[in-house]
C-alpha cells in the first residue's frame, strides 16, 4: 500500500521533466523537494500515503499561499462582513467536528464565478458568486465539507504541491536562477512556469471529499441530502451549456453521475434528517442578493473593457456604483477604464476612491501606479507598484517598477525588475523585449551565436554570424582572434544590422594557407544593441 503510492515519484517526475523546457532550475528544486518525500498517515482515512513533503513543509505552503491566492481570486469580499462572519461560523460547526486539528479558515472572495478552494493548513475560500448560486445553509456546508477534506486529507498537499512549487519558483527564482539560465529561457520562450499551475483534484480525492464531507455534515446536525441535491444540481448546469460561469468549479470539481450515485449510497448508510437551514441561508445573503444587479453590471462593465469598448464599459460601471456606492472593485473598475484611456488624472481619483474603501487589494495599488506614472510623480508611481508587487508578485509591477528604474538611469535594477517581469509570467513580451535591449549590450555573445570557417576554396578566414533573437540587433561587432606565427592577431569586424533570426557570412580579411597557417581561431560578438 504504501509502496505502491510512493511509486507516485516517477509519475510526478515524469511530468516535471515533460515542462523542464520551463525552467532547469526548477528540476533541481523539484529533485530537492522529493528527497524530502516520505509516507504520511492520512488522518481522514488514518491510511499510510505518499506526500510529497512532510506535513509542516506542505502546511506552512498552504498558509505562506493564502494571502496571495486570495488576492488572484479577487480579493476579499467586504462591504457585508456579516456574511463573512455567517460563513466562518458553519465553517467553525463542522471544523469542531472534523479529524485534522488545523488551524483552519475561510473567507468570501469577491469574484462571481461559484468557485470554492482549500489550501493544505485548514485555509479555505469561497466566491460571492458561490454564496449566490446556493440556496440553503446545508449546501453551503455540503461545499465546506467537502473542501476541508480536501484541506485535512492533504489532497490540497497533492495537488497544490505541484502549484506550490511552481508559485514558490516564481518568487525565489530571481534571487536563485542564474543570470545564464534566465537566459536560456528567454531564448527558448519564456514564462511556461505560470501555465503549469491548476490541475483539479482526481475522481478518488473527490469521491473521497464527497462521502467524509457528508459524514462531517452528518455530525455537524446538517442533513446529508443536501449534499446528494447540490451535486444534482451541479450536473444537471454541468450539461447546460449557458452556463460557462460554472466551469472553472467544474475543473477543479467535476461533477459525474457516478459521483450523484455513490453519494445516493452515502446517504442510505448515514440516514438522511437534519437542518436545512433555508430562512437563516436567506437572511444572511438578502444584502448580497439585493446587490446582485450591481456585480452584473460591473462585470459586465469589466467585459466590455476587455473588448476595448470604453463608453459601454464606463456606463456599466456607473450603473454599479449608483446599485452600490460602497464597493470598491467598481470604481477600480472606473479607473482602468479612464488608465486605458490615458486618462490619468480621473484614473487617479477614481484608484483613490477604491482605495479609501478597501486598501488591501493589488490591483487598486497597480492602477494608481500607472496613473501616477502617466502623471510624471516617478516616486508615488514606484510606492504603489511596490505595493502591489508586495500584495500580489505580478508582471504588470514588476515592469512598471523596470521602466522608472531605467527612466532614473538604474540600469541594473531595471534589468532584474524586467527578468522579474517575464519569470512571474504574463507578461505580453514587452518586459522580455526590454530586458532584452538592456542585457545584449552586457552579454552579446548569448544572443550572437558565432562560428568561425576557413573556406576550402580560397582559404578566406570567414565568420558565420547568427541572431538568435526575434529583435533586429544593430552595431554588432564581431572580434576574430588567432595565432599565427606564434603571435596572437585579433581583428573587428562591424555590421550595421542584423535582422532578427537573421544571419551572415563575414570575412576577417585573414587568409590560411600552408606557408602562412593560422591556429586556434575564435570568433566571438564583443558589442551589440538593439534599435
Ligand atoms: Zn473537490
Amino acid at each position: 500500500m504504501v509502496r505502491a503510492a510512493c511509486d507516485s515519484v516517477i509519475y510526478h517526475s515524469a511530468i516535471f521533466k515533460q515542462r523542464s523546457s520551463a525552467v532547469r532550475s526548477t528540476l533541481t528544486l523539484i529533485l530537492a523537494l522529493l528527497s524530502l518525500a516520505g509516507c504520511t498517515v492520512n488522518p481522514v482515512t488514518g491510511q499510510s500515503e505518499f506526500a510529497l513533503i512532510g506535513d509542516e513543509a506542505v502546511i506552512q505552503q498552504g498558509v505562506a499561499a493564502y494571502a496571495p491566492l486570495q488576492q488572484q481570486g479577487g480579493g476579499l469580499y467586504t462591504v457585508d462582513p456579516a456574511v463573512t462572519e455567517y460563513v466562518q461560523g458553519i465553517t467553525m460547526r463542522l471544523t469542531e467536528v472534523s479529524d485534522a486539528p488545523l488551524d483552519y479558515d475561510i473567507v468570501v472572495l469577491n469574484d462571481s464565478t461559484p468557485n470554492a478552494w482549500a489550501l493544505p493548513g485548514g485555509k479555505l475560500a469561497v466566491n460571492r458568486g458561490l454564496l449566490l448560486a446556493l440556496e440553503n445553509e446545508a449546501e453551503l456546508a455540503a461545499v465546506i465539507g467537502h473542501e476541508i477534506i480536501h484541506a485535512a486529507a492533504r489532497h490540497g498537499g497533492r495537488r497544490t504541491n505541484r502549484n506550490l512549487v511552481l508559485q514558490g519558483l516564481i518568487m525565489f527564482a530571481d534571487v536563485a536562477s542564474e543570470e545564464s539560465e534566465f537566459r536560456d529561457q528567454l531564448m527558448g520562450g519564456a514564462g511556461t512556469a505560470a501555465q503549469a499551475i491548476s490541475q483539479g483534484y482526481s475522481r478518488s480525492d473527490e469521491m473521497m471529499a464527497d462521502e467524509y464531507g457528508m459524514e462531517y455534515m452528518r455530525r455537524a446536525g446538517y442533513d446529508p441530502a443536501a449534499a446528494v441535491a447540490l451535486q444534482e444540481k451541479f450536473v444537471e448546469l454541468s450539461g447546460d451549456h449557458r452556463s460557462n460561469l460554472l466551469e472553472r468549479l467544474f475543473a477543479s470539481h467535476p461533477p459525474s453521475r457516478d459521483r450523484v450515485r455513490r453519494n445516493r449510497e452515502t446517504l442510505a448508510r448515514l440516514g438522511s434528517g437534519g437542518e436545512i437551514g433555508q430562512t437563516r441561508y436567506e437572511k444572511a445573503l438578502e444584502y448580497l442578493r439585493a446587490k446582485q444587479p450591481a456585480y452584473k453590471a460591473f462585470d459586465r462593465g469589466t467585459q466590455l473593457l476587455a473588448a476595448g469598448e470604453y463608453d459601454a464599459a464606463f456606463a456599466s460601471a456607473r450603473r454599479a456604483i449608483s446599485l452600490e456606492p460602497k464597493e470598491a472593485r467598481f470604481y477600480g473598475l472606473m479607473g482602468e477604464i479612464h488608465l486605458a484611456r490615458g486618462q490619468f488624472r480621473d484614473a487617479h481619483l477614481s484608484f483613490d476612491s477604491a482605495l479609501k474603501r478597501d486598501d488591501a487589494f493589488y490591483l487598486y495599488y497597480l492602477g494608481r501606479g500607472h496613473a501616477y506614472a502617466g502623471l510624471g510623480q516617478q516616486t508615488n508611481a514606484r510606492n504603489d507598484f511596490q505595493r502591489s508587487g508586495e500584495l500580489l508578485p505580478n508582471s504588470d509591477a514588476s515592469s512598471g517598477l523596470g521602466r522608472l528604474a531605467l527612466a532614473a538611469g538604474d540600469v541594473a535594477e531595471a534589468k532584474s525588475r524586467f527578468r522579474q517581469a517575464v519569470q512571474l509570467g504574463g507578461d505580453n513580451g514587452e518586459a522580455a523585449q526590454a530586458f532584452l535591449r538592456l542585457d545584449i549590450a552586457d552579454a552579446p555573445g548569448t544572443y550572437i551565436q558565432t562560428v568561425g570557417s576557413v573556406s576550402p576554396s580560397n582559404g578566406a578566414v570567414i565568420g558565420l554570424i547568427s541572431n538568435r533573437t526575434d529583435l533586429a540587433i544593430a552595431d554588432v561587432v564581431i572580434e576574430f582572434r588567432a595565432f599565427r606565427d606564434g603571435r596572437q592577431i585579433t581583428r573587428q569586424v562591424r555590421i550595421p544590422k542584423l535582422a532578427a533570426k537573421g544571419r551572415v557570412s563575414i570575412q576577417s580579411g585573414w587568409t590560411f594557407s600552408e606557408q602562412s597557417p593560422i591556429g586556434n581561431l575564435n570568433v566571438r560578438a564583443v558589442a551589440a544593441s538593439v534599435d
